[in-house]
């Protein structure tokens, strides 16, 4: 490792809203916070065509420009962002060490706010059309597709809960899965299956998303006939599983059995010192304001925890 690393009394690692609201409470309680960007700035917000669940914007915000402005926020207090990626940690000596793409940091304490990755299909028509007809969230999509048919792919707890509260807004909803049979729960899958927007095509593979501008229909093929059909459809939620972003912390703290980083409701990990916001320790909300939330409450538990500790240092 670096010999003269750069020190910081609070490193953020992960620029989405909870990072950069992390980074904004942190700033204005004077701790001079430093936000390794990581490879997204601005996290999946950067992603989102229009985010219209955030408060205080009544018409809807695009996800870059709310970026734009959670950033100006935190810099105009003093956090600084580093176009940076974590490589390394290690929690086990104080301060932490933080190995980047760049350099070395020490740090007495770290909020890990690296979010979390919707698994993709990787079919083509998939990356081009997301924010045109291609979705992960039904919760924040969902509005945008009143009385049109769209199509769920999955066949997991998750699917089934987002292809029900697609109902609210959509004309049908079609389950597409791989397997002859469904993973989620047996209450969930009788509701599905007893909803009268709701069908299933069960043994089938989206091959290509198609459309012009925006999606107009997906092409299936059956896995065990290799017959190929396609569906006119206007929207494609894709729920085959969410990845947290956590790799890089395996050995060094506590995660649960699916990866995501354990913490009480004071945001902290087992290792004092350490928290985490946001995704990466939330599979359950997956919210912008839900994990801007989180992060802001981990730079208020910081500012605690370096408080009681500059309080017993003699
Ligand atoms: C297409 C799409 C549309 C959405 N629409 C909405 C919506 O309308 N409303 C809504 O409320 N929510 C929406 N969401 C969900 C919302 O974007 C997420 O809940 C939110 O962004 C999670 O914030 P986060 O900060 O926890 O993580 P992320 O946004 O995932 O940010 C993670 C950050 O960590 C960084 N990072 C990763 N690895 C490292 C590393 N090793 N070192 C340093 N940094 C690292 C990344 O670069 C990124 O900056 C949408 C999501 C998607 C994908």
């Amino acid at each position: 490792m670096n010999p003269s690393p750069k020190h910081t009394p609070l490193l953020i690692l992960g620029a989405g809203p909870a990072g950069l609201a992390a980074a904004l409470y942190a700033a204005r309680a004077d701790l001079q916070p430093v936000v390794l960007t990581g490879p997204e700035l601005g996290g999946q917000v950067a992603i989102t065509y229009m985010v219209e669940n955030y408060p205080g914007f009544p018409e809807g915000v695009e996800g870059p420009d709310l970026v734009a402005r959670f950033k100006e926020q935190a810099e105009k207090f003093g956090a600084q962002l580093v176009l940076d990626t974590a490589t390394a940690v290690d929690f086990s000596q104080r301060p932490f060490r933080i190995q980047t793409t760049k350099t070395e940091y020490t740090a007495d304490t770290v909020i890990i706010a690296t979010g979390a990755t919707a698994k993709q299909l990787e079919v083509p028509g998939e990356e081009e059309f997301i924010g045109t007809g291609v979705s992960y969230c039904a919760t924040c999509d969902g509005h945008f597709f009143k009385g049109m048919d769209v199509m769920v792919v999955g066949g997991g707890d998750s699917a089934l809960e987002e292809a029900l509260f697609l109902t609210r807004y959509a004309n049908t909803v079609t389950v597409v899965h791989r397997r002859d049979a469904l993973r989620a729960g047996p209450l969930l899958q009788k509701r599905a299956r007893s909803h009268p927007k709701i069908r299933f095509l069960l043994e089938s593979v989206v091959t290509d998303i198609l459309g012009d501008d925006v999606v107009e229909s997906v092409r299936l093929r059956h896995v065990s006939s290799g017959e190929t059909s396609e569906l006119p459809v206007s929207g494609v939620f894709i729920f085959i599983g969410h990845h947290p972003n956590t790799d890089l912390f395996e050995d060094q703290i506590a995660l649960d059995a699916r990866g995501y980083i354990i913490t009480d409701k004071h945001m902290r990990t087992n290792i004092p010192g350490v928290f985490a916001a946001g995704e990466v320790a939330d599979s359950r909300y997956r919210q912008v304001i839900t994990s801007a939330g989180m992060g802001a409450a981990a730079a208020m538990e910081v500012t605690h925890y370096l408080e009681n500790l500059s309080d017993a240092t003699p």
